[in-house]
Protein backbone atom coordinates (compact mmCIF):
# COMPACT_ATOMS: atom_id res chain seq x y z
CA UNK A 1 0.00 0.00 0.00
CA UNK A 2 1.17 3.12 -0.50
CA UNK A 3 1.12 6.15 2.12
CA UNK A 4 -1.57 7.68 2.64
CA UNK A 5 -2.08 11.68 1.68
CA UNK A 6 -2.70 13.95 4.47
CA UNK A 7 -4.24 17.35 4.46
CA UNK A 8 -2.26 20.50 4.80
CA UNK A 9 -1.27 21.34 8.54
CA UNK A 10 -4.19 23.90 9.86
CA UNK A 11 -6.75 22.87 7.40
CA UNK A 12 -8.88 20.77 8.61
CA UNK A 13 -11.85 18.24 7.28
CA UNK A 14 -15.20 18.89 8.98
CA UNK A 15 -16.52 15.17 9.13
CA UNK A 16 -20.04 14.05 9.72
CA UNK A 17 -21.47 14.43 13.25
CA UNK A 18 -19.35 18.12 12.82
CA UNK A 19 -21.05 19.47 10.24
CA UNK A 20 -24.16 19.36 11.32
CA UNK A 21 -23.05 21.46 13.93
CA UNK A 22 -21.80 23.80 11.54
CA UNK A 23 -24.89 23.98 9.39
CA UNK A 24 -26.90 24.62 12.93
CA UNK A 25 -24.91 27.35 13.67
CA UNK A 26 -24.79 28.84 10.26
CA UNK A 27 -28.39 28.33 9.79
CA UNK A 28 -28.68 31.11 12.77
CA UNK A 29 -25.87 33.51 11.19
CA UNK A 30 -27.64 33.82 7.71
CA UNK A 31 -31.25 34.02 9.83
CA UNK A 32 -30.12 37.09 11.87
CA UNK A 33 -28.67 38.59 9.02
CA UNK A 34 -32.06 38.11 7.18
CA UNK A 35 -33.65 39.38 10.45
CA UNK A 36 -32.19 43.06 9.53
CA UNK A 37 -32.58 43.65 5.88
CA UNK A 38 -29.02 42.14 5.15
CA UNK A 39 -28.14 40.26 1.55
CA UNK A 40 -25.79 37.63 0.59
CA UNK A 41 -22.27 38.92 -1.14
CA UNK A 42 -19.76 35.78 -2.28
CA UNK A 43 -16.27 36.97 -3.34
CA UNK A 44 -13.81 34.71 -4.97
CA UNK A 45 -11.29 33.11 -2.62
CA UNK A 46 -8.22 34.20 -4.87
CA UNK A 47 -7.61 37.91 -4.90
CA UNK A 48 -4.68 40.46 -6.48
CA UNK A 49 -2.16 40.59 -3.85
CA UNK A 50 -2.44 43.96 -4.05
CA UNK A 51 -5.48 44.45 -3.11
CA UNK A 52 -4.54 42.93 0.70
CA UNK A 53 -1.20 44.72 0.55
CA UNK A 54 -3.16 48.40 -0.26
CA UNK A 55 -6.24 47.30 1.94
CA UNK A 56 -5.38 45.46 5.19
CA UNK A 57 -1.91 47.59 5.19
CA UNK A 58 1.80 46.14 4.29
CA UNK A 59 2.86 47.04 8.12
CA UNK A 60 -0.03 44.43 9.44
CA UNK A 61 0.80 40.81 11.06
CA UNK A 62 -1.10 39.44 8.00
CA UNK A 63 0.43 41.23 4.97
CA UNK A 64 3.49 40.86 6.69
CA UNK A 65 3.59 37.17 7.53
CA UNK A 66 0.20 35.51 7.00
CA UNK A 67 -0.60 35.52 3.65
CA UNK A 68 -0.86 32.64 1.18
CA UNK A 69 0.94 34.36 -1.90
CA UNK A 70 1.74 32.74 -5.03
CA UNK A 71 2.24 33.50 -8.66
CA UNK A 72 0.11 31.39 -11.01
CA UNK A 73 1.06 29.86 -14.45
CA UNK A 74 0.88 33.83 -15.87
CA UNK A 75 3.09 34.98 -13.50
CA UNK A 76 0.41 37.26 -11.56
CA UNK A 77 1.14 37.40 -7.84
CA UNK A 78 -2.18 35.61 -5.71
CA UNK A 79 -3.08 35.38 -2.81
CA UNK A 80 -5.81 33.60 -0.88
CA UNK A 81 -8.05 35.86 0.82
CA UNK A 82 -7.28 36.44 4.42
CA UNK A 83 -10.21 38.05 5.08
CA UNK A 84 -13.37 39.36 3.35
CA UNK A 85 -13.74 43.05 4.12
CA UNK A 86 -11.01 44.29 1.12
CA UNK A 87 -12.84 41.58 -1.20
CA UNK A 88 -16.40 42.92 -0.16
CA UNK A 89 -15.02 46.30 -0.86
CA UNK A 90 -13.14 45.52 -4.36
CA UNK A 91 -16.39 43.68 -5.27
CA UNK A 92 -18.85 46.53 -4.42
CA UNK A 93 -16.43 49.36 -6.17
CA UNK A 94 -16.22 46.81 -9.32
CA UNK A 95 -19.79 46.64 -9.36
CA UNK A 96 -21.17 49.68 -8.30
CA UNK A 97 -22.57 49.29 -5.10
CA UNK A 98 -21.18 51.58 -3.42
CA UNK A 99 -21.42 54.47 -5.65
CA UNK A 100 -23.96 56.91 -4.16
CA UNK A 101 -25.62 53.84 -2.21
CA UNK A 102 -26.54 52.41 0.78
CA UNK A 103 -25.64 48.47 1.32
CA UNK A 104 -25.64 46.12 4.21
CA UNK A 105 -24.41 43.33 3.38
CA UNK A 106 -23.25 39.72 4.83
CA UNK A 107 -20.83 36.93 3.48
CA UNK A 108 -19.60 33.75 5.11
CA UNK A 109 -16.65 31.45 3.87
CA UNK A 110 -13.09 30.02 4.20
CA UNK A 111 -10.25 32.24 4.89
CA UNK A 112 -6.35 31.67 4.32
CA UNK A 113 -3.39 32.96 7.00
CA UNK A 114 -0.54 31.09 7.54
CA UNK A 115 -0.56 30.94 11.32
CA UNK A 116 1.11 28.61 13.94
CA UNK A 117 -2.14 26.10 13.95
CA UNK A 118 -3.52 26.01 17.97
CA UNK A 119 -6.85 25.68 19.46
CA UNK A 120 -8.59 28.15 17.73
CA UNK A 121 -6.21 29.55 15.25
CA UNK A 122 -5.73 27.73 12.08
CA UNK A 123 -4.68 27.70 8.03
CA UNK A 124 -8.00 27.79 6.91
CA UNK A 125 -10.74 29.21 9.03
CA UNK A 126 -14.17 30.52 8.18
CA UNK A 127 -15.64 34.07 9.11
CA UNK A 128 -19.06 34.98 9.20
CA UNK A 129 -18.70 38.97 8.44
CA UNK A 130 -21.44 42.26 7.92
CA UNK A 131 -20.76 44.66 5.61
CA UNK A 132 -22.36 48.35 5.34
CA UNK A 133 -21.75 50.68 3.25
CA UNK A 134 -22.96 54.85 3.01
CA UNK A 135 -24.02 55.74 6.24
CA UNK A 136 -21.49 58.16 8.26
CA UNK A 137 -24.22 58.18 11.90
CA UNK A 138 -23.34 56.00 14.94
CA UNK A 139 -26.73 53.92 14.08
CA UNK A 140 -25.53 51.81 11.82
CA UNK A 141 -22.61 51.24 14.26
CA UNK A 142 -24.81 50.61 17.04
CA UNK A 143 -27.16 48.25 14.38
CA UNK A 144 -24.41 46.26 13.51
CA UNK A 145 -23.44 45.66 17.00
CA UNK A 146 -27.17 44.71 17.96
CA UNK A 147 -26.66 42.35 15.02
CA UNK A 148 -23.53 40.65 16.59
CA UNK A 149 -25.71 41.08 20.08
CA UNK A 150 -28.70 39.19 18.77
CA UNK A 151 -26.61 36.36 17.55
CA UNK A 152 -24.76 35.24 20.71
CA UNK A 153 -28.74 35.68 22.26
CA UNK A 154 -30.08 33.08 19.60
CA UNK A 155 -27.13 30.84 19.87
CA UNK A 156 -27.33 30.83 23.88
CA UNK A 157 -24.00 32.29 24.87
CA UNK A 158 -25.21 36.29 25.64
CA UNK A 159 -23.88 35.40 28.84
CA UNK A 160 -20.51 34.10 28.50
CA UNK A 161 -19.48 37.08 26.00
CA UNK A 162 -18.56 40.73 26.55
CA UNK A 163 -18.29 43.67 24.15
CA UNK A 164 -15.43 45.91 24.44
CA UNK A 165 -15.48 49.04 22.58
CA UNK A 166 -12.97 52.26 21.82
CA UNK A 167 -12.88 54.98 19.52
CA UNK A 168 -9.95 55.21 16.83
CA UNK A 169 -10.96 58.96 15.94
CA UNK A 170 -10.50 60.47 12.58
CA UNK A 171 -7.44 60.16 10.61
CA UNK A 172 -5.97 63.65 12.45
CA UNK A 173 -6.42 62.20 15.89
CA UNK A 174 -4.87 59.30 14.99
CA UNK A 175 -1.77 60.81 13.97
CA UNK A 176 -1.88 62.78 16.66
CA UNK A 177 -1.88 59.72 19.31
CA UNK A 178 0.97 58.18 16.97
CA UNK A 179 2.99 61.08 17.97
CA UNK A 180 2.61 61.22 21.57
CA UNK A 181 2.73 57.25 21.52
CA UNK A 182 6.00 57.37 19.73
CA UNK A 183 7.30 59.69 21.51
CA UNK A 184 6.22 57.93 24.36
CA UNK A 185 7.99 55.13 23.28
CA UNK A 186 11.00 56.24 22.39
CA UNK A 187 11.49 57.42 25.81
CA UNK A 188 11.21 54.39 27.27
CA UNK A 189 12.50 52.25 24.05
CA UNK A 190 14.84 49.92 26.20
CA UNK A 191 12.14 48.46 27.75
CA UNK A 192 10.38 47.23 24.41
CA UNK A 193 11.01 44.15 22.89
CA UNK A 194 12.10 44.09 19.39
CA UNK A 195 8.99 42.88 17.82
CA UNK A 196 7.45 46.54 19.58
CA UNK A 197 10.67 48.27 18.71
CA UNK A 198 10.30 47.32 14.85
CA UNK A 199 6.35 48.38 14.86
CA UNK A 200 7.49 51.54 17.26
CA UNK A 201 8.64 53.21 13.85
CA UNK A 202 6.22 50.91 10.91
CA UNK A 203 3.04 51.33 12.90
CA UNK A 204 3.37 52.46 16.64
CA UNK A 205 -0.40 51.74 16.87
CA UNK A 206 0.32 48.15 17.10
CA UNK A 207 2.60 48.24 20.20
CA UNK A 208 -0.75 48.69 21.83
CA UNK A 209 -1.80 45.45 20.73
CA UNK A 210 1.58 43.69 22.01
CA UNK A 211 0.67 40.60 23.91
CA UNK A 212 4.30 40.92 25.59
CA UNK A 213 3.52 41.52 29.72
CA UNK A 214 6.39 43.92 29.99
CA UNK A 215 5.22 45.69 27.50
CA UNK A 216 1.49 46.06 28.46
CA UNK A 217 2.75 46.92 31.88
CA UNK A 218 4.51 49.77 30.64
CA UNK A 219 1.87 50.84 28.43
CA UNK A 220 0.07 51.66 31.88
CA UNK A 221 1.69 54.77 32.00
CA UNK A 222 1.01 55.72 27.91
CA UNK A 223 -1.06 58.60 26.28
CA UNK A 224 -4.45 57.92 26.58
CA UNK A 225 -5.94 57.46 23.33
CA UNK A 226 -9.31 59.85 24.16
CA UNK A 227 -7.04 62.42 24.88
CA UNK A 228 -6.66 63.04 21.33
CA UNK A 229 -10.11 62.12 20.39
CA UNK A 230 -11.42 64.87 18.04
CA UNK A 231 -14.90 66.58 18.95
CA UNK A 232 -16.48 65.07 16.19
CA UNK A 233 -15.51 61.54 16.51
CA UNK A 234 -16.43 61.75 20.42
CA UNK A 235 -20.02 63.09 19.95
CA UNK A 236 -19.99 59.99 17.29
CA UNK A 237 -18.49 57.16 20.01
CA UNK A 238 -21.55 59.11 22.72
CA UNK A 239 -24.36 58.31 20.40
CA UNK A 240 -23.29 55.02 19.46
CA UNK A 241 -23.06 54.54 23.33
CA UNK A 242 -26.05 55.92 23.85
CA UNK A 243 -28.05 53.91 21.03
CA UNK A 244 -26.46 50.39 22.84
CA UNK A 245 -27.21 51.78 26.26
CA UNK A 246 -31.05 52.48 25.05
CA UNK A 247 -30.52 48.69 23.61
CA UNK A 248 -29.50 47.13 27.44
CA UNK A 249 -26.01 46.24 25.50
CA UNK A 250 -23.56 46.33 28.02
CA UNK A 251 -19.85 46.85 26.76
CA UNK A 252 -16.57 47.80 28.06
CA UNK A 253 -14.23 50.88 26.76
CA UNK A 254 -10.74 49.33 26.24
CA UNK A 255 -8.51 52.57 25.21
CA UNK A 256 -5.70 49.92 24.27
CA UNK A 257 -8.21 48.08 22.02
CA UNK A 258 -6.99 49.07 18.19
CA UNK A 259 -7.53 46.24 16.12
CA UNK A 260 -4.68 44.71 13.78
CA UNK A 261 -5.47 46.06 10.91
CA UNK A 262 -4.80 49.34 9.07
CA UNK A 263 -7.95 50.55 7.86
CA UNK A 264 -10.24 50.79 10.44
CA UNK A 265 -11.11 54.90 12.33
CA UNK A 266 -13.67 56.08 14.78
CA UNK A 267 -15.64 52.92 16.09
CA UNK A 268 -13.65 49.63 16.85
CA UNK A 269 -15.38 46.74 19.20
CA UNK A 270 -14.10 43.36 19.80
CA UNK A 271 -16.29 39.97 21.44
CA UNK A 272 -14.49 38.67 23.83
CA UNK A 273 -14.53 35.67 26.16
CA UNK A 274 -13.05 33.63 28.37
CA UNK A 275 -14.35 30.20 27.60
CA UNK A 276 -11.91 29.50 25.05
CA UNK A 277 -8.44 29.94 26.39
CA UNK A 278 -5.94 32.29 24.48
CA UNK A 279 -7.70 33.08 21.61
CA UNK A 280 -10.45 34.70 23.05
CA UNK A 281 -11.67 37.12 20.45
CA UNK A 282 -14.82 35.63 18.67
CA UNK A 283 -15.78 38.71 16.66
CA UNK A 284 -14.37 41.69 15.76
CA UNK A 285 -15.13 45.07 13.56
CA UNK A 286 -15.21 48.50 13.09
CA UNK A 287 -15.83 51.74 11.01
CA UNK A 288 -13.34 51.73 7.95
CA UNK A 289 -14.47 55.14 6.08
CA UNK A 290 -11.34 55.40 4.20
CA UNK A 291 -11.19 51.84 2.75
CA UNK A 292 -13.25 52.53 -0.47
CA UNK A 293 -11.75 55.50 -1.57
CA UNK A 294 -8.13 54.01 -0.89
CA UNK A 295 -9.58 50.62 -3.13
CA UNK A 296 -10.05 53.18 -5.92
CA UNK A 297 -13.99 54.04 -5.41
CA UNK A 298 -15.73 57.59 -4.15
CA UNK A 299 -15.45 57.72 -0.43
CA UNK A 300 -17.75 55.93 1.38
CA UNK A 301 -18.57 55.26 4.64
CA UNK A 302 -18.55 51.74 5.88
CA UNK A 303 -18.86 49.33 9.25
CA UNK A 304 -19.04 45.97 9.87
CA UNK A 305 -17.42 42.90 11.76
CA UNK A 306 -16.22 39.34 10.97
CA UNK A 307 -16.95 36.35 13.32
CA UNK A 308 -14.20 33.00 13.41
CA UNK A 309 -16.63 30.20 12.97
CA UNK A 310 -14.30 27.79 14.20
CA UNK A 311 -13.95 29.68 17.53
CA UNK A 312 -17.90 29.83 17.51
CA UNK A 313 -18.33 26.15 17.31
CA UNK A 314 -15.33 25.74 19.76
CA UNK A 315 -17.20 28.05 22.19
CA UNK A 316 -20.83 26.26 21.94
CA UNK A 317 -19.61 22.89 21.65
CA UNK A 318 -17.30 23.86 25.51
CA UNK A 319 -20.90 25.12 26.40
CA UNK A 320 -22.21 22.10 25.94
CA UNK A 321 -24.83 23.94 23.52
CA UNK A 322 -24.70 21.91 20.63
CA UNK A 323 -25.80 18.66 22.20
CA UNK A 324 -29.35 18.50 21.16
CA UNK A 325 -29.02 18.64 17.37
CA UNK A 326 -31.59 17.03 15.18
CA UNK A 327 -29.97 14.38 13.79
CA UNK A 328 -28.72 13.77 10.25
CA UNK A 329 -31.90 11.03 9.79
CA UNK A 330 -35.43 11.30 11.83
CA UNK A 331 -36.36 7.89 10.49
CA UNK A 332 -34.50 4.50 9.29
CA UNK A 333 -36.99 1.87 6.98
CA UNK A 334 -36.32 -1.13 7.67
CA UNK A 335 -37.75 -3.83 5.21
CA UNK A 336 -37.19 -7.20 5.62
CA UNK A 337 -38.10 -10.03 2.83
CA UNK A 338 -38.67 -10.73 -0.79
CA UNK A 339 -39.55 -7.79 -2.69
CA UNK A 340 -40.28 -5.31 0.16
CA UNK A 341 -38.24 -2.44 -0.79
CA UNK A 342 -40.24 -2.68 -3.92
CA UNK A 343 -43.00 -0.79 -1.89
CA UNK A 344 -41.31 0.76 0.93
CA UNK A 345 -38.76 2.85 -1.32
CA UNK A 346 -41.75 3.99 -3.26
CA UNK A 347 -44.01 5.25 0.33
CA UNK A 348 -40.77 6.88 1.21
CA UNK A 349 -40.82 8.89 -1.46
CA UNK A 350 -44.51 9.89 -0.98
CA UNK A 351 -43.71 10.09 2.38
CA UNK A 352 -41.02 12.48 1.54
CA UNK A 353 -43.55 14.63 -0.69
CA UNK A 354 -45.67 14.96 1.89
CA UNK A 355 -43.55 16.05 4.66
CA UNK A 356 -41.09 18.18 2.64
CA UNK A 357 -38.66 18.41 6.00
CA UNK A 358 -38.43 14.94 6.92
CA UNK A 359 -34.97 13.28 6.74
CA UNK A 360 -35.87 9.60 5.56
CA UNK A 361 -33.15 6.97 5.56
CA UNK A 362 -33.74 3.40 3.73
CA UNK A 363 -31.94 0.72 3.89
CA UNK A 364 -30.24 -0.77 1.48
CA UNK A 365 -28.47 -3.96 0.92
CA UNK A 366 -30.72 -6.54 2.06
CA UNK A 367 -29.84 -8.79 5.18
CA UNK A 368 -31.29 -10.03 8.33
CA UNK A 369 -34.35 -7.83 10.57
CA UNK A 370 -31.06 -7.97 12.92
CA UNK A 371 -28.53 -6.19 11.08
CA UNK A 372 -31.05 -3.73 9.85
CA UNK A 373 -32.17 -2.61 13.51
CA UNK A 374 -28.77 -2.16 14.26
CA UNK A 375 -27.87 0.28 11.28
CA UNK A 376 -31.55 2.21 12.27
CA UNK A 377 -30.08 2.69 15.76
CA UNK A 378 -26.33 3.77 14.57
CA UNK A 379 -28.12 6.51 11.91
CA UNK A 380 -29.43 8.35 15.09
CA UNK A 381 -32.99 8.12 13.50
CA UNK A 382 -35.68 9.02 16.45
CA UNK A 383 -37.98 5.93 14.67
CA UNK A 384 -37.63 2.78 12.40
CA UNK A 385 -40.52 2.15 10.03
CA UNK A 386 -40.26 -1.56 9.52
CA UNK A 387 -41.66 -3.33 6.62
CA UNK A 388 -42.05 -7.01 5.97
CA UNK A 389 -43.96 -9.19 3.99
CA UNK A 390 -47.26 -9.38 6.23
CA UNK A 391 -46.83 -4.76 6.43
CA UNK A 392 -47.25 -4.32 3.19
CA UNK A 393 -50.11 -6.91 2.46
CA UNK A 394 -51.95 -5.38 5.83
CA UNK A 395 -50.67 -1.93 4.51
CA UNK A 396 -49.56 -0.95 7.96
CA UNK A 397 -46.19 -0.43 9.45
CA UNK A 398 -44.68 -1.10 12.31
CA UNK A 399 -43.22 2.03 14.25
CA UNK A 400 -40.78 1.22 16.71
CA UNK A 401 -39.20 4.23 18.90
CA UNK A 402 -35.60 4.13 18.90
CA UNK A 403 -34.29 7.09 21.37
CA UNK A 404 -37.61 6.54 24.12
CA UNK A 405 -39.13 4.22 26.02
CA UNK A 406 -42.38 3.98 24.12
CA UNK A 407 -44.60 1.08 22.93
CA UNK A 408 -44.11 0.12 19.01
CA UNK A 409 -47.06 0.89 17.19
CA UNK A 410 -49.12 -0.41 14.45
CA UNK A 411 -49.65 2.62 11.67
CA UNK A 412 -51.88 2.30 8.89
CA UNK A 413 -49.81 3.68 5.60
CA UNK A 414 -52.27 6.35 5.18
CA UNK A 415 -51.38 7.48 8.75
CA UNK A 416 -47.93 7.90 8.34
CA UNK A 417 -47.44 11.14 6.99
CA UNK A 418 -48.95 13.25 9.94
CA UNK A 419 -47.29 10.97 12.46
CA UNK A 420 -43.69 11.78 10.72
CA UNK A 421 -45.25 15.78 10.54
CA UNK A 422 -45.92 15.33 14.71
CA UNK A 423 -42.14 13.29 14.74
CA UNK A 424 -40.46 16.61 13.62
CA UNK A 425 -42.40 19.41 15.11
CA UNK A 426 -42.42 17.80 18.99
P1 LIG B 1 -6.33 37.31 16.50
O1 LIG B 1 -5.94 38.49 17.32
O2 LIG B 1 -6.96 36.21 17.30
O3 LIG B 1 -5.25 36.84 15.60
P2 LIG B 1 -7.37 38.92 14.39
O4 LIG B 1 -7.41 40.28 14.93
O5 LIG B 1 -6.27 38.52 13.49
O6 LIG B 1 -7.50 37.82 15.56
P3 LIG B 1 -9.58 39.38 12.59
O7 LIG B 1 -8.73 39.51 11.40
O8 LIG B 1 -10.23 40.56 13.15
O9 LIG B 1 -8.77 38.58 13.72
O10 LIG B 1 -10.68 38.26 12.33
C1 LIG B 1 -11.94 38.25 12.98
C2 LIG B 1 -12.16 36.93 13.67
O11 LIG B 1 -11.80 35.82 12.87
C3 LIG B 1 -11.34 36.73 14.94
O12 LIG B 1 -11.91 37.39 16.00
C4 LIG B 1 -11.36 35.24 15.10
O13 LIG B 1 -12.58 34.82 15.69
C5 LIG B 1 -11.32 34.75 13.68
N1 LIG B 1 -9.95 34.38 13.29
C6 LIG B 1 -8.94 35.19 12.90
N2 LIG B 1 -7.84 34.48 12.59
C7 LIG B 1 -8.18 33.18 12.78
C8 LIG B 1 -7.48 31.93 12.62
N3 LIG B 1 -6.23 31.89 12.16
N4 LIG B 1 -8.13 30.78 12.90
C9 LIG B 1 -9.42 30.80 13.35
N5 LIG B 1 -10.13 31.93 13.52
C10 LIG B 1 -9.52 33.11 13.23
MG1 LIG C 1 -4.49 37.44 13.81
Amino acid sequence: MSKAIQAIRGMNDCLPGETNKWQMVEDVLRRVAGNYGYAEIRMPVLESTNLFKRGIGEVTDIVEKEMYTFEDRNGDSLTLRPEGTASCVRAGNQHGLLYNQEQRLWYMGPMFRHERPQKGRYRQFHQFGIETYGIASADIDAEVIMLSARLWRELGINEFVTLELNSLGSNQARADYRDALVEFLTKHEELLDDDSKRRMHSNPLRVLDSKNKDVQALLVDAPKFSDSLDEESKQHFANLCQRLDAAGIKYQINERLVRGLDYYNRTVFEWVTDSLGAQGTVCAGGRYDGLVAQLGGKGTPAVGFALGIERLVLMLTELEKLENIRATTDVYMVMVGEGVDFTGLALAEQWRDQVPNIRIQGHCGGGKFNKQMKRADKSGAAIAIILGESEIASEQATVKYLRENKEQQTVAFSDIAQLLEQLIEG
